[in-house]
């Protein structure tokens, strides 16, 4: 009943890219840390052997920082990490600012930073400005559309600023900052200037005393170091507070005793860089890297936007976008190709976080919400790219085949497997249905979006279907499928329509209850349209009846539609769906005069995730945890779950271009995977419903489709479903 197979096992290997988030720990900054762990653990203010010996190591790490920096004459002290210097350069700067204003001088009142800096930056400028009560104004300075800082803004404000924040590379887009622009902007006014380098070390020339940079925060696990170590520059004479005071360590500006393993680790990777170790790549060949990378992308996705141009950015990041395709789509398929990249907009229980950083761009909305970060790092090596370009045109290969791209090549392309039963498209929380009947080639489409518009065309075209009925459950949403029905041209089987999309011609069924009601056959079943009396038609309920009595279609030889004859009745549980679009309270008691209790309510809006309700269930999903102890199994667990239940259907929720990607359970390579996207999960509903002791085991690739869909099941009265918590990412 469900698509299975065992994916195969060439993705077993993870791809990082992903670097701006974090970077594995290169071996012999490990081998540093190993070294002061085991030997030279002493502390560093001890005045025996054991800690001189780890002094060395600390002013050695310092040495290095400060020439690979070129620092010269400016500080550069250890910390936790950049925020934490990035802390400490506004508390510096704003320090200095009370301090001048309780001496009766000090006129300036504005902190200005990027429109797309780290949100550190900005967080850190309101923290202390409420904690030091010094009111200033805080003022974003706008990017343009290549994320270049407004200089003339710079320059019309610099006179009144207390400090400046501009950061050297941005983590998202890999856009560098003009910083010698910048500088000039600032001219002779006394404004400090922090400049977050975090994404420049390795990447970008760094010559610190030669500008008039006053701060410059650094973090050691976006260059192969682990986390928790960082370093801060400090210009000479630039105003100091510190954060923290304790021990006197690092000459009084960070109190704490050192993180020693950090800082002969990280002490490590700058000697490397300085030395030009060929574990780090040139500056040429990390840029035939991103021509590679970007040739993939191009090939595998026809469309495809970059985000930020590549002669403004380092050639380490990656910003792009593919038109129709979510950064959640993308970020879900490269992850079960096992490319690790990064969303540049988040999802949230379905509501898209959009990236702030490309919307300070002013970049169309589709770029936002479709915006993918890849990212690599000065020691990646060939290899790695040869691998992800490949992964890339595969992955590119499967999405195509669920016919969910457009533009290019991709246009002509047609779809490999048929379509069958019920597809759910979401944007936000509304919904909007497809019915594929696999008997007829038939397929109805019931509330488009007009947002999902283009892939609903697509869609249609990719799997070469005629559409019989373009349906609305209310006037609200008879706008989108007006819009839908005119794209469609052709492919509509009937145009002659009413205003919520219902053919004209059509026969008359005498529902359960022995109501008459219009009804389109639609191969060996039926759709049927409920209209409800009160609401003059601008509402309708339409109704799905299968004759088959599994919501697997039966094969059977086509129908012919006009000539079929109507059944002289229905029985209650033939009605399999029921898309009941935002007026389910309304259309509750004639529903209930037809359908069963089986039968499935689709709505066109789901907030809560439910997929599906029934006339008897009850419970709000909103007010039912799926959190329940007994529905999650531990990954630890799964062994001692299939002793126990050997039988027990393992069902892979993500979407079949994730699952065909292929991804086993580890220790369990044998265990048959069945696929029930989580789009089309009410498909699924009536058989699971109906065999209500077959055990299901729901799995994703981090636990929250999983969870989605245990709740559904329990919900909807299933009690024997599980899911895997923490998905196989933790595999
Ligand atoms: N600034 C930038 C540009 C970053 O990319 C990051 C990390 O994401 C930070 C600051 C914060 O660094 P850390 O994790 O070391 O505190």
């Amino acid at each position: 009943m469900l698509s299975s197979q065992h994916p195969d096992t060439d993705h077993d290997t993870d791809l990082y890219l992903d670097s701006n988030a974090t970077t594995p720990v290169l071996p012999l900054a490990q081998a540093a840390a190993q070294q002061v762990m085991m030997a030279n653990f002493g502390n560093p203010s001890s005045t025996h052997s054991t800690g001189l010996r780890a002094r060395a190591v600390l002013d050695a790490s310092r040495a290095m920082a400060e020439q690979v920096l070129g620092a010269d004459k400016g500080r550069v002290f250890f910390t936790s990490g950049a925020t934490e210097g990035i802390q400490t350069a506004v508390l510096s700067a704003l320090s200095d600012l009370a301090t001048q204003r309780a001496a009766g001088q000090g006129a300036a009142s504005l902190l200005l930073y990027g429109a797309t800096e780290h949100k550190a930056v900005p967080e850190a400028l309101k923290h202390w400005n409420r904690v030091l009560h010094l009111n200033c104004e805080i003022v974003p300075i706008p990017v343009d559309k290549t994320g270049a800082h407004d200089l003339a803004f710079i320059a019309s404000h610099a006179a009144r600023a207390a400090l400046v924040c501009t950061m050297a590379v941005n983590n998202e887009t890999g856009v560098i900052s003009d910083l010698a622009g910048i500088a000039a902007a600032l001219g002779d006014s006394s404004a400090l200037w922090l400049v977050d380098s975090v994404q420049a070390l390795g990447k970008q020339p760094l010559n610190l005393a030669q500008t008039r940079i006053d701060y410059a925060p650094f973090s050691g696990h976006k260059l192969y170091a682990p986390k928790g170590i960082g370093m801060l520059y400090v210009r000479p004479g630039a105003p100091f507070t510190p954060l923290m005071v304790g021990g006197g360590q690092e000459t009084g500006q960070r109190g704490g005793t050192e993180n020693l393993p950090g800082i002969a680790a990280l002490g490590a990777v700058l000697q490397a860089l300085h030395e030009g170790n060929p574990v780090f790549q040139s500056h040429d060949v990390l840029e035939q890297y991103r021509q590679r990378l970007a040739d993939s992308l191009r090939q595998a996705f026809p469309g495809v936007v970059f985000n930020a141009g590549f002669e403004h950015s380092v050639s380490t990041t990656l910003n792009f976008a593919v038109p129709g395709l979510s950064s959640k789509e993308m970020l879900d398929l490269f992850d079960a190709s096992g490319i690790r990249v990064s969303s540049g907009s988040a999802c949230n229980s379905n509501k898209v976080v959009r990236s702030f950083v490309l919307d300070a761009m002013q970049l169309d909305t589709w770029q936002v919400t479709s915006a993918v970060r890849m990212s690599f790092g000065p020691a990646t090596s060939a290899l790695e790219i040869d691998d992800a370009c490949q992964r890339i045109i595969k992955a590119g290969a499967a999405i195509r085949n669920a016919c969910l791209l457009f533009g290019g090549e991709s246009e002509e392309h047609t779809a490999q497997t048929p379509a069958n039963g019920l597809i759910r498209l979401m944007f936000d929380t509304g919904c909007s249905w497809i019915y594929c009947d696999a008997d007829s080639r038939q397929c109805i489409i019931i509330d488009p979006l007009p947002e999902l518009l283009e892939r609903i065309v697509r869609w249609v075209a990719c799997r070469n279907l005629p559409v019989l009925a373009v349906l609305a459950t209310d006037s609200e949403h008879a706008a989108g499928r007006l819009a839908l029905q005119q794209r469609l041209g052709e492919k509509l089987v009937q145009h002659n329509t009413d205003l919520l999309g219902w053919p004209q011609a059509t026969q008359q069924l005498a529902l359960p209850g022995g109501n008459l009601a219009p009804a389109l056959a639609l191969g060996s079943g039926w759709l049927i349209r409920l209209a409800n009396p009160a609401t003059d038609d601008s509402q309708a309920s339409y109704l799905v009846a299968t004759s088959a009595s599994s919501s697997q279609m039966h094969a059977q030889t086509p129908t012919k539609t006009s000539t079929q004859t109507p059944p002289a009745h229905l029985i209650p549980d033939s009605i399999r769906f029921a898309f009941v679009g935002d007026h389910l309270a309304e259309h509750k008691a004639q529903l209930a005069r037809c359908i069963g209790k089986r039968t499935l309510l689709l709505s066109a809006h789901d907030q809560w995730q439910e997929f599906a309700t029934t006339l008897d269930e009850a419970t709000p999903a909103s007010s039912n945890s799926n959190a329940a102890p007994d529905v999650n199994l531990p990954a630890r667990q799964i062994r001692h779950f299939l002793d126990q239940h050997p039988n027990a259907w393992i069902i892979d929720v993500r979407e079949t271009y994730e699952h065909g990607m292929g991804q086993r359970l580890p220790g369990l390579p044998d265990l048959q995977l069945h696929n029930a996207p989580l789009s089309r999960l009410p498909q699924f509903l009536p058989d699971w419903l109906e065999n209500e002791q077959q055990e299901l085991l729901f799995i994703c690739r981090s636990g929250a489709r999983s969870a989605l869909a245990v709740a559904c099941l329990r919900r909807l009265g299933h009690q024997r479903a599980w899911h895997l918590v923490g998905g196989l990412a933790l595999q």
